[in-house]
């Protein structure tokens, strides 16, 4: 079996401890991959390197895949977020978060599956702010044609290869006329002229939430730009059992980085008690997404194997405290590695 070959950013806060918790579990499960580890933000910083190294935009562009930790921006001043130049500098235009009811996490909705996919590269993250007067500031939402419907066509291709029935698309363009306005024009456009067996339907987006979480299972896949996306994530993941149990990846042409949609957690750093949950299965779709680039079942194989190791896990009650469970970040991880084989 040829080795694979993947770059692990740890990220700061809680990530290096749930990265390591991936990393064990991954070799526990013997699966074939060899981690390049790289720094970026906070972690890069303390190594007196440039917040966004050279040589991890390099390490990504060459091995194509990443498991990426969480990486802190500090509110309101200092650098900016390493997680969106990543993004940009990578051209990672799609964002993608499953939303799903797990077995043995308990919530108020049952049979939720939605998946989030998330313009990555533009609206108000161009970065562009300005002190127009003093005591006046302004940021710049920046939408284009080619990134509105590059997302449209990723997610309706995505719809097509997944089976899934339904896009619904999330805009404010009765307000924002122009950039949200052409986010939904360019959505229409794509599911009229190459996708009409789709089912393609829009929403406005504060009615949006308010039906989201009234029955989010009426919901398929949904199409927001990049800030509404953001925070739909976080909305949602509240529906299945928060943050600690949606994944996440983000993709490009030539690049794909895998990550859990939760941030650094400082509040509960050092603590043992992070969920390592959403990184693994963050894993776990970086597991399926090589198998298919490989076309290597075997990867595709170790995927499921710890998905049923984790769900198991969740049936059984050992979970973290997030999820109302009792276990620490290394209990969980070993009642992981101890349902490995069923
Ligand atoms: P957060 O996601 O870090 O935390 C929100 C809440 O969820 C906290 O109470 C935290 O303890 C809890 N939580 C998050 N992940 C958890 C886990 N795995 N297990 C148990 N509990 C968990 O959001 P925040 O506090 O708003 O942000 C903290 C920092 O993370 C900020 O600097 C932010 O910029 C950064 N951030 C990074 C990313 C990323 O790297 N992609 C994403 C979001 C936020």
């Amino acid at each position: 079996m040829p080795t694979h070959h993947v770059v692990l950013i740890p990220g700061d806060g809680i990530g290096p401890s749930i990265a390591s918790s991936v990393q064990k579990i991954f070799s526990a499960a013997q699966i074939d991959i060899e981690w390049h580890e790289q720094v970026a933000g906070v972690a890069a910083i303390a190594k007196g390197k440039d917040v966004m190294p050279v040589e991890t935009l390099e390490a990504i562009e060459y091995h194509k895949v990443a498991l990426k930790g969480p990486c802190s921006t500090p509110v309101g001043e200092g650098f900016r977020s390493v997680n969106v130049a990543l993004r940009k500098r990578l051209n990672l235009y799609a964002a993608v978060r499953p939303v799903k009811s797990l077995p043995g996490v308990s919530t108020r909705f049952e049979g939720v599956d939605i998946i989030i996919v998330r313009e990555n590269t533009e609206g108000l993250y161009s970065g562009v702010e300005n002190e127009v007067l003093p005591g006046v500031v302004m940021s710049m939402k920046v939408a284009s044609e080619m990134a509105c419907t590059r997302i449209a066509h990723w997610a309706f291709r995505f719809a097509t290869r997944r089976r899934r029935k339904k896009i619904t698309a999330m805009h404010k363009a009765n307000i924002m006329k122009l950039t949200d306005g052409l986010f939904i024009r360019c959505a229409q456009q794509v599911h009229r002229s190459e996708y009409p067996n789709i089912d393609y339907d829009e929403l406005i987006i504060d009615a949006g939430c308010m039906k989201i979480v009234q029955d989010p299972t009426r919901f398929d896949i949904l199409l927001l730009e990049n800030l509404y996306g953001d925070v739909m994530s976080d909305l949602c993941a509240g529906l299945v059992g928060g943050l600690g149990v949606v994944p996440g990846a983000n993709f490009g042409d030539e690049a794909a980085v895998f990550e859990a949609v939760h941030g650094s957690a400082p509040d509960i750093v050092g603590k043992g008690i992070a969920n390592p949950l959403a990184l693994l299965m963050s894993g776990v779709m970086m597991l399926e997404y090589m198998a298919q680039e490989k076309n290597d079942g075997s990867l595709a194989q170790q995927a499921k194997r710890l998905r049923g190791a984790y769900e198991k896990c969740l049936v059984d009650g050992q979970k973290t405290k997030d999820l109302g469970g009792t276990l620490g970040t290394d209990a969980f991880t070993d009642a992981v590695i101890e349902r490995l084989d069923g």
